[in-house]
């Protein structure tokens, strides 16, 4: 069983020799005598930025959850999308797929069913259960539709716009007749927004020396949502650029994630001035809302009304580089690694 391992806990930006891939752990391919757990073949993982919090020593806390760090010199853990081999559980039988948490690894023993979601619809690329029918999409459908109020007409900006939630938020608002505009790291990603997403503006957060500025530019009459991914300095500008009563989702700050001490928010006061809600979330509280976000969204992929940007890497191999990817801003699109057909 390959597996990719954590070396040690890291600190600062994490590296591709934070991990490496061991080609010694046997498995068998039985659920034990007795356990509810299935035994699942790996097909897809998923890369996620939450994943360098569980690099640290201590418990990453979000919100009333503690999820556990990663234990040096054992398997990463994340989601996938996965094929059962054998089930001691009622609910999945041999030859299920299912997304869920899974462990870097090619066979995993799964036996904490909170998260794993059997899959329904394979008329889609399976990886798509990586993304915009799996945790990205789910944060994007929540964030966007149960957070901001969104209203036909509205300003909505986007952070990390071109990345796995980015991509589908902004197609979201576009649907529903907004005007959007996203902000990505390379002139490539800055194409996809415009070109492929349809996003009304789209800049280059990297060429802008004064990011009150751009916003300014883009936004002469304020913004009414903003969907933020990075915090930081972007934060503290967007605070200077929304409209009265205007919402914030606070979905993610990558931005701070490497850094040993997050960076200052200097404008909080424009929550006051404006009337601003800002409200942060975790995805899985929203689980029960999958079943109403695979029907919005199903018809949309069939259609064409709704298309899916995918930067996938090839073999387990390929794991610890393609995980690291998503901090250097390398990812064009969700990040995935593909492990085998089925
Ligand atoms: P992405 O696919 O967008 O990949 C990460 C991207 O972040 C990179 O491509 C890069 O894009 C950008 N980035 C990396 N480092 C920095 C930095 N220092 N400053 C600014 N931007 C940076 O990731 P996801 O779509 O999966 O996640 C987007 C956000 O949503 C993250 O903050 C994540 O933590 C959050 N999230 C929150 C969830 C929740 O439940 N609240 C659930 C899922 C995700 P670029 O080139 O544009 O800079």
């Amino acid at each position: 069983n390959k597996q990719v391992i954590l070396k040690d806990y890291v600190s600062g930006f994490p590296k591709e020799s934070d991990m490496y891939v061991s080609r010694n752990g046997t498995m068998k391919l039985k659920v034990p005598e007795g356990s509810n757990g299935i035994v699942v073949k790996n097909l897809y993982l998923s890369c996620d930025p939450y994943m360098r919090s569980r690099m640290i020593k201590n418990k990453a806390i979000t919100g009333n959850y503690y999820i556990d760090s990663f234990k040096p010199g054992s398997p990463i853990l994340g989601l996938g999308v996965a094929k059962v081999l054998d089930s001691g559980n009622p609910n999945f039988k041999k030859g299920d797929l299912v997304w869920g948490r899974t462990g870097w690894e090619e066979y995993s023993l799964i036996t904490d069913f909170q998260n794993m979601f059997k899959i329904q619809h394979t008329e889609v690329p399976m990886s798509y259960y990586t993304g915009i029918l799996g945790m990205p999409g789910l944060t994007a459908y929540a964030g966007f539709y149960e957070l901001c109020s969104p209203k036909k007409g509205e300003n909505v900006f986007i952070s990390t716009a071109s990345g796995a939630v980015g991509q589908l938020v902004g197609q979201f608002a576009k649907l529903l007749g907004c005007y959007v505009v996203g902000s990505a790291g390379s002139k490539e990603k800055v194409n996809l927004l415009k070109n492929k997403f349809h996003f009304n503006e789209a800049f280059n957060y990297k060429e802008e020396l004064d990011l009150d500025a751009a916003l300014k530019r883009y936004f002469p009459e304020g913004i009414d949502i903003y969907f933020e991914n990075v915090g930081g300095k972007m934060l503290d500008a967007v605070l200077l650029n929304m409209r009265a009563h205007g919402r914030i989702a606070a979905c993610g700050m990558i931005s701070q994630h490497n850094l040993d001490k997050p960076e200052g928010v200097h404008n909080l006061m424009h929550l006051i001035y404006k009337r601003i809600r800002i409200e942060g979330f975790f995805v899985f509280d929203y689980n029960h809302l999958y079943p109403k976000f695979l029907e919005l969204v199903l018809p949309q992929i069939a259609e064409g009304k709704i298309v899916y940007v995918e930067d996938i890497a090839e073999g387990l191999e390929s794991g610890p580089a393609a995980l690291i990817r998503l901090f250097s801003g390398l990812n064009i699109g969700k990040q995935v690694v593909f492990i085998t057909q089925e």
